[in-house]
């Protein structure tokens, strides 16, 4: 393993570890909190237990192997693909990221500050582990650790007659996206409930309780036959989430930079990659759609000229 890759993987580990841990000694400090309700206890054995959650553990673990190989070997699809499959065994049904779902660690927050609630413990350190990824690399967990971001990315590789797989205008997109959430915040001020968790309509995280209700089986089968067509429609068009970790990539350490010395405007990488995130890069949009940090576009290149790394000053 290179030196660099070496230093990298040391401090993510301990710029994870920070960030998981200041929330639950935070709230340590203050008592610690449920998960289930509003109320407060002093159980330390919970917080205890919040330390050494094995799904933290692995997360962490499955992002840092994501930007650890991002750096240091080429992606395809294929391997992409075989990667997502074990993303959504070990998170969707051995270790289930969920309890808190990563929708409601983002979502019951913005509750609780609207209503006067308290912001529980697991899903503060859900929320700080999903934030500290993102700073770190972008979306390292929406593109790693998430489980229905990878099922719908495992989708999306069923073949289609040509031209049919479709790139959703981001402009559009997100506009859903941000209507969606604004609808929400509306309506926790006027009824106290969300948008996406009211009857559970908008929050196909419930599939990973593996218990099937009509609206939770209408909403999971309208967004797996859109993703044959789509790439990850629901984070682009819905997911709270998504949008959060769109807004952290503005800010985040490592991500997909383009050398515009080595590129010769073959667009290639636009071609082949799956997402409409790539162009903006090429094209040095500001407005840049959510780049699900696959590696494909660095693997496309002919000439090296994408990469996952960190911002360094063009040569004079
Ligand atoms: S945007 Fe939402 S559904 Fe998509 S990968 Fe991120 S958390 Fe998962
Ligand atoms: S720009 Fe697109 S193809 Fe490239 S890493 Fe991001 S999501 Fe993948």
């Amino acid at each position: 393993m290179k030196r660099n890759t070496i230093y990298l993987s040391v401090f993510c580990i301990a710029l994870l570890t920070i960030l998981v841990c200041a929330p639950i000694l935070a709230e340590a400090g203050r008592g610690g909190g449920s998960d289930t309700g509003g109320g407060r206890n002093t159980d330390v054995s919970s917080i205890l237990a919040g330390l050494s959650s094995i799904k933290f553990i692995l997360g962490g673990i499955a992002a840092l192997s994501g930007l650890i190989l991002l750096k240091t070997i080429k992606i395809n699809r294929n391997t992409r693909t075989l990667l997502m499959c074990a993303v959504f065994v070990l998170f969707g049904v051995l270790v289930i990221m969920h309890q808190p779902s990563p929708l409601r660690a983002v979502v019951d927050p913005v509750t609780a500050l609207a209503t006067g609630g308290a912001i529980t413990f697991k899903k503060a350190t859900m929320l700080a582990f999903i934030g500290g990824l993102s700073v770190i690399g972008g979306k390292l967990f929406c593109g790693w650790v998430c489980p229905f971001g990878a099922l719908q990315e495992i989708v999306n590789r069923i073949p289609v007659p040509s031209g049919k797989k479709i790139k959703l205008p981001f402009k559009i997109s997100n506009s859903i996206r941000i209507s969606l959430f604004a609808i929400s915040l509306i309506m926790i001020l006027t009824t106290g409930y969300d948008l996406y968790t009211y009857h559970g309509i908008l929050n196909p995280f419930e599939l990973f309780d593996w218990h099937f209700e009509l609206v939770l089986a209408v909403l999971v089968g309208a967004v797996l036959i859109a993703s044959v067509f789509v790439y990850r429609p629901f984070c682009y068009l819905v997911c709270p989430v998504g949008l959060l970790t769109w807004l952290l990539e503005y800010v985040s350490i490592f991500r997909v930079r383009l050398d515009k010395e080595k590129c010769n405007d073959c667009k290639k990488c636009i071609l082949k990659s799956p997402c409409p995130s790539v162009k903006a890069i090429v094209d040095g949009d500001t407005l840049r759609p959510d780049c699900f940090a696959c590696g494909v576009c660095i693997d496309t290149c002919p000439k090296d000229a994408l990469r996952f790394g960190i911002w360094k000053k063009a040569k004079a």
